[in-house]
């Protein structure tokens, strides 16, 4: 099931690059194995997944040692500053930077393990309540304070778009991003990259690969219903 949901996920992202005029290559498919057992990462690593998305530290630091050492695991979800002394050092990439604080403590424990840290900024396109991250506007203040700190690069932008029905309905907020993520690129800020724009879930990635994404995070269209 997981190999054809896979097959399938990989077929789609590339019609989306195809219409969007872009290459396939500049895309990677996150599998968001939250909740779901190893035995079912390993089915994905098989069919050839090594970007596995988590959103628990507990669950990175539960599966990564039983997984291949190639397979790479990227926090996603709101992380808490008292987890970051364990999850440092577990992960590729960590998505759901929300403060300024949680930056702050990453960069210190970094620096206390003698580590770097890959971070991106969680924007909050929609000023959803119920959302982490920054507003679109306060982007650019907190790069600058972050840029500062000599153990965290940060390489991009995420987003959680809001759940609706219809994934054209969320074309805007993708576009809104880019945009954002286009200017900041632009201004060339010291421990900023801005490669990597993480949007996309089962329920719109394709509309999130034709405004630009080049990480989407795919959960229920890889392992099925949580
Ligand atoms: C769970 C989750 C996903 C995957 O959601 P699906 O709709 O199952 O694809 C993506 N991003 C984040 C941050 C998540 O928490």
């Amino acid at each position: 099931m997981v190999k054809e949901n896979l097959a399938e996920v990989r077929t789609r992202m590339k019609e989306a690059c195809i219409r969007a005029g872009r290459s396939p290559e500049d895309v990677t498919l996150i599998a968001v194995s939250k909740t779901k057992p190893l035995s079912m990462l390993l089915e994905a690593y098989e069919s050839g997944a090594r970007d596995f998305g988590e959103n628990k530290v507990q669950e990175i630091l539960e599966k990564q040692p039983d997984m291949p050492s190639d397979a790479r695991f990227h926090m996603i979800g709101h992380l808490q500053r008292n987890k970051v002394r364990q999850v440092i050092g577990k992960t590729v990439l960590i998505h759901s930077v929300d403060s300024l604080r949680l930056a702050e403590q990453i960069d210190s424990e970094a620096a206390k393990q003698a580590l770097h840290v890959d971070i991106l900024l969680e924007v909050n396109v929609a000023r959803e309540e119920s959302k982490y991250g920054f507003y679109m506007e306060e982007v650019e203040e907190a790069l600058k304070k972050i840029s500062q700190y000599s153990h965290i690069t940060v390489k991009g932008l995420m987003t959680i778009a809001p759940f609706v029905e219809n994934p054209e309905e969320n074309r805007d907020i993708f576009k809104k991003l880019y945009q954002l993520f286009i200017d900041i690129k632009s201004k060339n800020i010291d421990n900023v990259t801005m490669s990597v724009l993480s949007m996309g879930m089962t329920g719109d990635y394709q509309v999130a690969i034709e405004e630009g994404s080049t990480m989407i995070r795919v959960g229920t269209g890889i392992f099925g219903a949580r």
